[in-house]
């Protein structure tokens, strides 16, 4: 059977809150699941979170928890009838010191004290993603005249992007220092920061994750045009880069984007950090049962180009089909990647390696370019050299072994990563192997006459001690044998 390598991430929602649901959209494949703290009430997303872990413990599926900050998202406060029309050439004021619910057909609060400050006559301001747009005339304290280029109806608390960016507003919100704590309280295996301009934002992030008891990952949603500028330092201050296609495409214009997935994914890569491609991949499933030929193709690019995992957002959240979306994105992302190119192109590699399992792993995925192996087995606390070993392009599936539920949780995410538990012996390495082996063949993952890689630390139980790489060859009955011959048959 032909395992999926991309890992699929889908967005918690009133559409997925009966048990019913979500055990379907798990079964059909998802990987990770994301709390959206942006919707719903801090109640509604407990009870999420827990159902989450007792629906996958159930199933006895492995599925890790991201929850997604809701960031410094400018917005406008409410009208006083719920929404209003504006046409083109319309005169509206944006007005910080407006109060809440006192808008209406000339004007409206807004949620961010200092825009006036920010913005000056001439800019672009993009409401509800772009819908709507309006051109900045004047600024008067806090008041920002606008004139309307493109009208439409616009609902209260909606977006504000600006075309180009520049406000500067701190990734880190208050309302997101005061989420955090509710955040490693639920045990989310991964936290992503919406709007980050740079490294501190993200290196404060963790500060205040870590000061809370969470060892959760962090994810840096690329969706300003600050952090476009600042790339390489957050992806370095990051565990994980998500292409927040949503936000991003408003304020950088749609033109840009295409280039910039390139881009962000390759720079990711190149700095061995994890990549999600989210928004919109599927989008006319929240109605329809089949997605658009040009979703198709843009799930399989997103594969094409190594992106680790690709997400659903409204699809799965609010939309008439989660449990089909899913499947469709399985079978989509399966069929790119019989079509991959996955070579390895670690032959050309031209770095010096700073860590010793970040070599072993890259000495792995060497190895199984220039020998013929069925799989590549790694005994693994920390899921590290998983990580290291994935981000090598490969067609031969990786087993990450590993006694540690939080380190396989995280490895949900990792593209052609399979976690297995694992409980070895840390003191008797052989053992350890022996019964990693029996267990991969056990549950048919292996069979005797494959050839395996596998990688291990001499002393398992410390992080980051991989330094052990070995050839072996699946014996009959299961045992590891080590082949003095790459032409040994199996005995
Ligand atoms: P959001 O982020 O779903 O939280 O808005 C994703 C995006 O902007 O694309
Ligand atoms: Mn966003």
């Amino acid at each position: 059977m032909q395992l999926r390598r991309t890992k699929i991430i889908a967005t918690l929602g009133p559409a997925t809150d009966t048990d019913e649901v979500l055990r379907a959209v798990i079964a059909a494949g998802t990987n990770v699941l994301r709390i959206n703290l942006s919707h719903g009430t801090p109640e509604e997303q407990l009870a999420r979170s827990k159902q989450v872990r007792k629906v996958a413990r159930d199933l006895k599926k492995e599925v890790a928890l991201l929850a997604d900050l809701r960031g410094p998202k400018v917005r406008i406060k409410e009208f006083a009838d719920d929404s209003i029309v504006l046409g083109s050439g319309d005169i509206f004021v944006l007005d910080a010191a407006a109060d809440s619910a006192q808008g209406d057909q000339s004007g409206v609060g807004v949620t961010y004290q200092d825009l006036a400050g920010d913005v000056s006559p001439g800019d672009l301001l993009l409401l509800d993603d772009g819908l709507l747009s309006m051109r900045v005339v004047e600024i008067r304290d806090t008041r920002i005249v606008c004139e309307v280029k493109t009208g439409g109806v616009l609902g209260s608390r909606k977006g504000i992007n600006v075309l180009g960016g520049g406000l500067s507003l701190p990734g880190i919100a208050p309302h997101d220092v005061q989420d955090i704590p509710r955040v490693a309280a639920m045990g989310v295996d991964y936290v992503a920061v919406s709007f980050p301009r740079n490294a501190d934002d993200m290196n404060e992030a963790r500060h205040r994750l870590r000061a809370a008891g969470s060892q959760a990952r962090l994810v840096a949603k690329i969706e300003r045009t600050e952090a476009i500028e600042n790339l390489d330092q957050i992806i370095l201050a990051s565990d994980v880069v998500l292409i927040a296609r949503g936000d991003l495409g408003v304020e950088i214009g749609d033109a840009e984007l295409p280039g910039l997935q390139k881009l962000i994914t390759n720079k990711a890569l190149e700095h061995n950090r994890v990549v999600i491609t989210a928004t919109q991949m599927m989008q006319s499933m929240v109605q329809s049962p089949i997605p658009t030929r040009a979703e198709v193709l843009d799930v399989a690019n997103a594969v094409f180009d190594g992106t680790d995992a690709v997400m659903l957002s409204a699809e799965t959240a609010v939309g008439r089909h989660p449990e089909a979306v899913v499947k469709a994105m399985h079978r989509i992302c399966l069929g790119a990647e019989r079509h991959e190119d996955t070579i390895p192109d670690v032959d050309e590699l031209n770095v010096q390696f700073e860590r010793i399992d970040q070599a072993i792993a890259m000495a792995a995925m060497f190895m199984a370019t220039h020998v013929s192996v069925q799989a590549i087995v790694a005994l693994t606390e920390s899921g590290s050299t998983a990580q290291w070993l994935s981000r090598v392009r490969s067609a031969v599936p990786i087993f990450a072994l590993s006694p540690l539920v939080a380190s396989r949780f995280r490895m949900a995410l990792y593209r052609g990563v399979y976690s297995v538990a694992h409980e070895f012996p840390h003191d008797d390495v052989e053992e350890a192997l022996v019964g990693g082996v029996q267990l991969l063949v056990s549950q048919g993952h292996i069979k005797a006459g494959d050839r395996i890689i596998l990688s291990m630390g001499e002393h398992t139980g410390n992080e980051g001690g991989t330094n052990t790489l070995r050839l072996l060859q699946v014996g009959e009955g299961g045992h590891a044998d080590i082949s003095q011959s790459l032409n040994d048959t199996p005995h």
